[in-house]
């Protein structure tokens, strides 16, 4: 991989989609809570069932706990698919929290970045990418996150093609972030934000918009599509 090509490629994706914010909460708690707010999740989806969320019950472990299910249920309804599920899960996230980290979760993601990432991936439906995701985002570890649902978006970029599973599609895209974007919290946000837009927009999983792409100069797929076909699936339901 050509030294400083991938700050080159996100410095040509933020020309195009322009400086990205995340739409969701940064705090720990918040984003797991947020996250189980939308089934089958989404960006679109779990905003609208936080916002019902925080209108009708609140979001705090207090207030969800104090809640009566079947009104946390009726508050989830038009955002997720299973509404007495999806609330039975609040009220495990929020009776652990409170529990088990005396309703300081973030004090319990500091230290070492295993231990953390055990923490997290307790909790239903958090792996390894929505850990990384939590940690960078709330600024407890630069860690080299990736897009849960796009990480062959820098795989395809610079080798072509995406790797047989999603596991070493995921590692690949990660272990090309941790050479070449610096350990910072905003570099490693801003290279996590660009490539999930992306993603999302342009190079989608199974129908790239290479023809509008800014970066198809310099994409390794789009030089050897001819004959191209992708040898991963995956579907990830996790964060
Ligand atoms: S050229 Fe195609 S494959 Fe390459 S990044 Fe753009 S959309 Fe994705």
């Amino acid at each position: 991989m050509p030294l400083n090509l991938v700050p080159k490629l996100l410095m040509q994706l933020e020309e195009f989609h322009g400086r990205q914010q995340p739409c969701w909460p940064t705090e720990p708690y918040e984003f797991i809570v947020w996250w189980h707010c939308g089934y089958p999740a989404s960006d679109a989806r779990c905003a609208k069932g936080w916002a019902a969320l925080n209108r009708d019950i609140g979001s705090s472990p207090r207030q969800i706990l104090a809640a009566a299910p079947k009104a946390l249920a009726a508050a989830l309804k038009p955002a997720v698919m299973l509404p007495d599920l999806a609330a039975q899960r609040l009220k495990e996230i929020a009776a652990r929290v409170q529990d088990e980290f005396g309703g300081d979760f973030r004090r319990a993601l500091i230290g070492p970045l295993s231990q953390a990432r055990k923490v997290l991936k307790q909790f239903h439906s958090i792996a390894d990418p929505g850990a990384d995701r939590i940690l960078l985002f709330a600024g407890i570890t630069p860690v080299a996150a990736v897009p849960s649902n796009c990480p062959y978006v820098l795989v395809r970029l610079l080798h072509g093609l995406e790797r047989e599973s999603y596991g070493l599609t995921y590692r690949e895209a990660q272990e090309a972030i941790s050479a070449q974007v610096p350990e910072t919290f905003d570099a490693r946000q801003r290279a996590y934000l660009l490539l999930k837009q992306h993603g999302q927009q342009i190079c989608k999983r199974t129908n790239p918009k290479c023809d509008r792409c800014p970066v198809r100069k310099n994409c390794a797929y789009f030089s050897g599509r001819k004959g191209f076909s992708s040898v991963s699936s995956f579907n990830p339901t996790f964060a």
